[in-house]
């Protein structure tokens, strides 16, 4: 049995994040996760009985966002080495190495090196998105050609922006995330009744919407299609997880401006998605970039909520127009309001 030692930059419970846990709930004991910085969750690993390593990287390194330039990535660098040779020592004790984000790609690929360990790139991203920096995907396409015995991506739309952003294409292998389905909360009234309860809703149908409060998840767009849809209120869930937390005061602002605030509810992080989800009468997915995967689409789906997807990535591989949903193009409030 391979022992397998994942890493991840983040210890956030992003998407990334929250499929490690999965993975590593489910996995062999040989597989563990070591994180480049403390976060929930490192707790929720422990609570699970599968205690992460943690071996903070300092905050130069976690300052690099998704359109960092060369001057923020230089600074990382000293940081990213510390960190890829403290990796190293645990790397011996293991089999493969698994990145699982792209910042975490460049530490493990230095501790693979040194350790003499074969090293996969669980690769969660879009990389042609304009949002990267072009010396960001340069960079990550490089190290992943050279560096990488396989890339796993989350779906096929993944996988083609790696081939088109120069990665190898012989590299990829698509994973798709999965999900618990035996266990999953089915949407009924007692749900709906609850979730109108905890969040002082009224009867009006409720359209939910859930995913980290970052301006490409669209949450704009949502309150500009309230505006258009006067009949119905709106649950926002989700944290500014990666400190993005001016626009979450934006938000509020911006729905106080349309007018819609008293039919808006913003419930920040919840670890409750799926039992939300069920109570929700709609559920809404407004991304203005191309989702990599979307979760939140397939665990809407699970519960059997009808859902309004945006199109773009992968959401067109989840959801079959018409069928088992509806797809609307991406920053159209009024096509949202519609569907
Ligand atoms: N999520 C959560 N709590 C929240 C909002 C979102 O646990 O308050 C979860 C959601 O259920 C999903 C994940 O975060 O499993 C988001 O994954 P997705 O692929 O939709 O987006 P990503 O964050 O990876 O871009």
């Amino acid at each position: 049995m391979s022992r397998v030692l994942f890493v991840s930059h983040s210890a956030q419970p992003g998407g990334a994040e929250l499929f490690l846990i999965d993975a590593l709930r489910g996995g062999p004991a040989g597989w563990r996760a070591a994180f480049l910085s403390d976060g929930p969750v490192v707790a929720t690993l422990a609570r699970a009985g599968r205690a992460p390593l943690v071996l903070p990287a300092g905050p130069a390194l976690l300052a690099i966002k998704r359109g960092s330039g060369p001057l923020s990535i230089l600074r990382g660098a000293a940081a990213a080495m510390r960190a890829g040779k403290a990796l190293a020592v645990h790397a011996r004790d293991h089999d493969i190495l698994c990145a699982n984000s792209q910042k975490s790609l460049f530490i493990a690929a230095g501790a693979a090196v040194a350790a003499r360990r074969p090293l996969i790139w669980i690769l969660h991203d879009i990389l042609t998105d304009p949002a990267f920096s072009n010396i960001n995907r340069r960079a990550a396409v490089a190290v992943a050609n050279r560096a990488a015995a396989a890339v796993v991506v989350n779906s096929h739309a993944s996988g083609e922006a790696f081939v088109a952003a120069g990665g190898r294409a012989s590299l990829v292998h698509i994973i798709h995330n999965g999900f618990d389905v035996a266990h999953w909360p089915r949407a009924s009234e007692a749900a709906g009744a609850n979730l109108r309860a905890t969040f002082a809703l009224d009867a009006r149908p409720v359209v939910g919407l859930f995913g980290r409060m970052t301006p490409w998840k669209g949450q704009h767009v949502l309150i500009d299609a309230l505006v258009q849809a006067p009949g119905v209120q709106a649950l926002i869930v989700g944290g500014a997880l990666f400190g993005e937390e001016d626009w979450a005061t934006h938000l509020q602002r911006h729905a106080q401006g349309c007018g819609v605030a008293d039919r808006m509810h913003f419930a920040g992080f919840r670890d409750d998605v799926p039992t939300l989800m069920a109570g929700c009468d709609i559920i809404a997915h407004a991304s203005t970039s191309p989702e990599p995967f979307g979760r939140v689409v397939i665990e809407a789906m699970l519960t059997g909520r009808p859902v309004i997807a945006t199109q773009g990535g992968a959401i067109a591989s989840l959801i079959d127009h018409e069928r088992t949903g509806l797809l609307v193009p991406p920053a159209d409030p009024t096509a949202l309001a519609a569907a």
